[in-house]
């Protein structure tokens, strides 16, 4: 199939991008490389196929869509951090949510029906039951969670009125790097747990501040569902033979096991080899207790299944790409 993925300069959507070409699909990527890596582009569909452009501009999608015969878009183009949402939710209203917009404008103009996009646990908010289903009520407590829900919302309308098939997968923690250790994680600033916890390890950082020991958790710390960000993208491949026009379908895409921070620490300290100090901190704010998937609408449905499911095995992966790339896409 013709593929356009946008965000494709990013941590996950260069590593959907390689799946897709690894199932023989002719893909192309589209980056305004506000926070992807070009060097990312070169390392999987190549830079002839990248377009550096804004979302925005709608013409330039008609144009790209057309030109290229596109028969199915994964947009994957957003910001994804809770904290900066919270101080510029109107930069993130407008990216995430504007940007969408102007995508399925485009897609309509365009002709292109089918569409697989990026969304995310935090539209759940803080649920009072674990595992999460994909049934829960839609109540995001800060502004990240709800740009997604508006672009589910816009999404939900334009399938009704375009006949537009689209699949929306809700992403839990995306962690780990590829196996080959050319493609990983590289955030600017960086604010993720493994990242930062590795960083230590390289002797980037003095320690991890563990944000909060007084959760109502095991060890008292957050729980999280860590999901590989290759198993990830596999679940996009999935999501292409279940599209269907006039409905938009969501599928939670976790382990369905919960880790807390202090043993993603744990495993971070065996995989390295290094005492990685940590402080306890305070809370961030916005951190819910525990969330995890329950999986078995996309294991059912999708016929997906996560293949790294034990949390040593995602922080290998990760590990390999940050200590053979200390400075990401920038060691070379
Ligand atoms: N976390 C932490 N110290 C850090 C970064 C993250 O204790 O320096 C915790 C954070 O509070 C959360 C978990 O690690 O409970 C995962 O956070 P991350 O930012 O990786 O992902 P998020 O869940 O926010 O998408």
């Amino acid at each position: 199939m013709r593929i356009l993925v946008t965000g494709g300069a990013g941590y996950i959507g260069s590593h959907t991008a390689r799946a897709l070409l690894e199932n023989g699909h002719k893909v192309w990527v589209l980056d305004n490389l506000s926070r992807g890596h070009k060097e990312a582009v070169q390392r999987t569909v190549g830079l002839d196929r990248l377009t550096i452009a804004s979302l925005h501009d709608t013409d330039r999608l008609v144009q790209i869509l057309t030109l290229q015969e596109i028969e199915l878009v994964i947009h994957l183009a957003a910001f994804s951090l809770v904290g900066e949402s919270q101080k510029q939710p109107e930069m993130y209203f407008r990216n995430n949510v504007g940007g969408s917009q102007s995508l399925i404008s485009a897609m309509h103009q365009a002709n292109v029906k089918k569409l697989i996009v990026s969304s995310t646990t935090a539209v759940y908010g803080t649920p009072s039951q674990m595992p999460i289903t994909e049934s829960f009520e839609r109540a995001p407590v800060n502004q990240y969670g709800q740009t997604k829900l508006e672009m589910e919302l816009s999404l939900e309308h334009a399938a009704s009125q375009n006949d537009l098939a689209v699949v929306a997968l809700r992403y839990f923690n995306a962690a780990g790097a590829h196996p080959n250790g050319d493609l990983g994680e590289d955030h600017d600033p960086e604010t993720h747990l493994i990242p930062i916890t590795l960083q230590v390890a390289l002797g980037q950082r003095e320690h991890l501040t563990i944000f909060g020991n007084d959760y109502a958790t095991p060890d008292g710390t957050c729980v999280r569902d860590y999901v590989h960000v290759c198993d990830l993208a596999a679940a996009h491949i999935c999501a292409m033979d279940v599209l269907r026009n006039g409905t938009v379908q969501y599928f939670n895409i976790g382990t369905g096991a919960g880790t807390s921070v202090s043993e993603v620490l744990d495993a971070c300290r065996k995989v390295s080899g290094h005492p990685i100090p940590s402080v306890d901190g305070i809370r961030r704010s916005g951190d819910p207790d525990i969330l995890y998937a329950d999986n078995s609408k996309a294991v059912s449905e999708l016929n997906w299944s996560p293949k790294y499911t034990s949390i040593e095995q995602i922080v290998e992966t990760a590990w390999r790409w940050h200590s053979d790339s200390p400075n990401g896409y920038r060691s070379g």
